[in-house]
């Protein structure tokens, strides 16, 4: 029984059908993919209409209706050599490669670094990750999802969608137990239920008493610049990741999320709200948009990472009128807050109009906002023009990562035949990794039979 439609429950339900003929049923609280549609003008708004939100629930998962990045590397999105040795990673990726290709991606593929930014960025101390990367597609991706489907069908798996599974009780094997009171008997459970079924699976770790820990969490600012400054790069590198260490605080800060030609959106989370970035495949703005992001890892006495960015994202929703800051960079650097007609005096025209201008130093702890300053005058040295006096910042930018579920090789928990995968259980952070883990786990259930 696999919990979750999305990469890591359906990577998860190939291998165990195409190994030997288990009997795989995969639940999913829901929509087919051809169902989810989602009302709100940016597709990324959290809204409140959906229940479940289409976005994030539903056949192929978060990001379903995304325009799919793959990123193409064992340690990105999550580490797969803390389960596997680097050689059967590699496997993995080549194999979760050939499966979206198959059922449809696109054949190009973007291998990295054909512009020499790795040195150029080794040489000004900071690290480039150079990250095969294919891009499937908004207007691919449901016909990709579509495909795995009918292929896993035809393998015997039985899907159930639009259904909740509300417990799992651990009795002789384990009863599930759906939203409309019916009961599921299964030898082996796999719960891939994603950041949407995070809380959910959070609560029946603790009932079930299953091990868990506090994974870190990023916390910063999108930053948003003319497209013409990234362009050279983004050509050859859909979504370049480097790697920095801050001077004054010796902080891990990285990029993440490129939007070339993108927007930056809102999410909102009701009782505060937060920035991301999107690109459209049909409609361009002239900017480009990237995380810029610190890491935190917290001790006694506070370990709880959620808890802490809750807090920051409360305090910058309060400051910003519960709308996201924007302030030029000038501003930042001169310590005074972003105006109206600060804003209008910059070259870069933001994509979220109704930001408000503000001062994000007065939301943001000091040794994000150094690491932000500090950051972008390092990155500058391989992406001239990213630190003008004109760059947007929006905050806040905070990537919550579900409690890491402690497990095994297999990703086997402390119970016997429970197994997790994905972003829910905080083993990974994108589709290709996320899948990776759902196949590691089916292994570890075939392994078992
Ligand atoms: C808008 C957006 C764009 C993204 N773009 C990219 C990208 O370009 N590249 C990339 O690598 N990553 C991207 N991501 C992240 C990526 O989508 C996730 O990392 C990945 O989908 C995680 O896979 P998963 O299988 O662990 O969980 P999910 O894909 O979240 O799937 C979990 C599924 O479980 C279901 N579920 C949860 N709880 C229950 C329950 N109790 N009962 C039944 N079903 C349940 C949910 O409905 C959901 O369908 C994006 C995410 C979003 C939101």
């Amino acid at each position: 029984m696999v919990v979750g439609a999305g990469p890591a429950g359906l990577f998860a339900a190939y291998e165990l059908v195409s190994k030997r003929s288990a009997k795989v049923l995969v639940i999913d609280k829901g929509k087919d993919i051809n169902n989810r549609k989602c009302p709100s003008i940016s597709r990324f708004i959290r809204c409140r209409e959906c229940k479940p939100c289409n976005i994030l629930c539903g056949l192929g998962g978060a990001g379903g209706l995304s325009d799919g990045k793959l990123n193409l590397k064992s340690d990105v999105g999550g580490n797969l050599e803390e389960f596997v040795s680097k050689d059967e990673a590699d496997d993995l990726i080549k194999k979760i490669d050939n499966i979206f290709l198959e059922h449809g991606a696109s054949k190009k593929l973007y291998k990295g670094d054909s512009l020499g930014l790795e040195k150029t960025a080794a040489c000004h101390g900071i690290k480039f990750i150079p990250i095969p990367q294919r891009h499937i597609g908004s207007d691919r991706l449901p016909s990709v999802v579509n495909s795995i489907r009918k292929y896993l069908e035809s393998k015997g798996v039985s899907f159930l969608l639009n259904t909740e599974v509300k417990q799992i009780c651990c009795e002789n094997g384990f009863k599930i137990i759906l939203d409309d009171g019916k009961e599921i008997e299964t030898r082996y459970v796999l719960a891939a239920t994603g950041r949407s079924g995070a809380d959910w699976l959070n609560s029946e770790a603790k009932r079930l008493n299953i091990k868990t820990k506090f994974a870190p969490i990023d916390i910063g600012v999108r930053v948003e610049i003319p497209a013409v400054v990234m362009d050279s790069i983004v050509e050859h590198v859909w979504d370049p990741k480097f790697h920095i260490y801050t001077r004054s605080f010796d902080d891990f800060v990285r990029t993440f999320c490129t939007c070339p030609n993108g927007f930056v959106v809102m999410e909102d989370y009701g009782d505060y709200i937060g920035v991301n970035g999107h690109s459209i495949t049909n409609v361009k703005s002239e900017n480009t948009n990237f995380a810029l992001l610190t890491n935190i890892r917290l001790t006694h006495p506070l370990e709880n990472t959620t808890e802490y960015g809750v807090s920051i994202a409360k305090l910058a929703t309060t400051i910003g009128g519960k709308m996201p800051i924007v302030q030029r960079l000038e501003d930042l650097i001169m310590g005074r807050r972003s105006t109206k007609s600060r804003i209008q005096k910059s070259y870069v025209k933001p994509t979220l109009k109704n930001a408000t201008p503000g001062d994000i130093s007065m939301a943001l702890p000091h040794r994000i906002v150094t690491n932000i300053i500090e950051g972008l005058d390092k990155l500058d040295k391989v992406i001239p023009g990213v630190n003008s006096d004109s760059t947007l910042l929006y905050a806040p930018e905070i990537k919550f990562y579900s409690m890491r579920f402690l497990v095994d090789k297999n990703l086997e928990t402390n119970i016997p035949g429970f197994f997790v995968a994905g972003d829910g259980a905080g083993l990974s952070r994108g589709i290709v990794a996320s899948a990776a883990t759902g196949i590691i786990a089916a292994r570890g259930i075939l392994e078992r039979f």
